[in-house]
């Protein structure tokens, strides 16, 4: 899918739309959902123009990729999830109801989460 630099994504990092910001770095900016759903609920995104995480994985410098892995993880340190555990989810496309098309993985925690698999 290409890329549309309008989505609500694009429109954040360009300031355009507010956001809670939580971390922001030269490749990555982390926010909190408008919309949460445990009590932190962070969503992490490259600042690059990257739809999916297969998109992101071949075309994004090792730079990026690795400036992204480590906001994940200090997001989750920052927030006090990591004694405790957390998840973390990324939506690709429409199998897995994307909404946004701009690369975004999902943070939760803060409480005890239901079981994802048998
Ligand atoms: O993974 P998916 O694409 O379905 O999730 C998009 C997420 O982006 C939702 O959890 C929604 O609440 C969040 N969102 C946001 N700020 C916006 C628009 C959407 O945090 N302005």
């Amino acid at each position: 899918m290409a890329y549309d630099p309008n989505n609500i994504f694009a429109k954040i990092l360009r300031g355009e739309v507010p956001s809670k910001k939580v971390h922001e770095d030269e490749h990555t900016l982390a926010f909190h959902d408008i919309n949460p759903l445990t009590p932190s609920h962070i969503l992490v995104i490259p600042k690059g123009p990257y739809v999916s995480f297969d998109d992101f994985s071949e075309k994004a410098s090792d730079a990026e990729i690795a400036a992204f892995t480590r906001a994940i993880g200090k997001v989750a340190r920052d927030h006090g999830l990591a004694g405790d555990g957390y998840r973390i989810l990324a939506n690709i496309g429409e199998n897995a109801h994307q909404e946004v098309p701009h690369l975004h993985v999902h943070i939760f925690g803060g409480k005890r989460l239901g079981r994802m698999l048998p």
